[in-house]
């Protein structure tokens, strides 16, 4: 077999989908320990700004459900690839994150998906749907989870077993399609 070396594979050239101007992606070969190789794929728009990011598996592993219990700074510094189809689940803290069309792969810990949480309840602050007493108790909780005095849930799945939970705790299910 083959062994490609870990870094940079290469670049294509890709038009933006914002504003139409050509814009270079470069793919990189990542080793996640245990689990695989996966490429990532980044490029950024010269004239708008665009950002792509992507991830998928150089080895598929098939659609699958990943899950780690959280319950110290160790575990909050576990590295996380979130495919772009992959759904994350923290039930403790009520956060459910479904893919959307334009949803991106990223490469974070587990802490990087509580601060995105936080962005997210941040904008939720002004809305008036939003019941205070529940947002209240959602801000408290997660900042509890960030300060590690809350363990919690996080669950990835992932239909086309790309993403990677990097530590020795995480449980892997494989998923079949009825
Ligand atoms: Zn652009």
């Amino acid at each position: 077999m083959d062994e490609v070396s870990e870094g940079k594979i290469w670049e294509l050239e890709s038009k933006c989908p914002r504003c139409g101007a050509s814009y270079k992606i470069t793919e990189y070969l990542y080793h996640v320990p245990m689990d695989g190789r996966v490429i990532i794929s980044s490029g950024e728009c010269p004239s708008c700004g665009y950002k792509y990011r992507d991830i998928r598996a150089a080895e598929s592993h098939g659609p699958q459900r990943l899950k780690l219990w959280v319950d110290g700074p160790e575990d909050l510094n576990a590295i996380v690839v979130r495919a772009s189809t992959a759904s994350i689940y923290i039930p403790e803290l009520g956060v459910s994150i479904e893919p959307g069309p334009a949803s991106q792969g990223f490469i974070t810990t587990v802490e990087g998906i509580l601060d995105r949480v936080s962005r997210v309840l941040t904008v939720l602050k002004d809305d008036e749907e939003v019941d205070r007493r529940a947002w209240e108790s959602a801000r408290k909780d997660l900042e509890d989870a960030r300060k590690g005095r809350k363990s919690f849930t996080l669950i990835l799945v992932d239909p086309e077993g790309v993403s990677r939970i990097v530590s020795d705790k995480a449980e892997k299910e494989r998923m079949y399609s009825q």
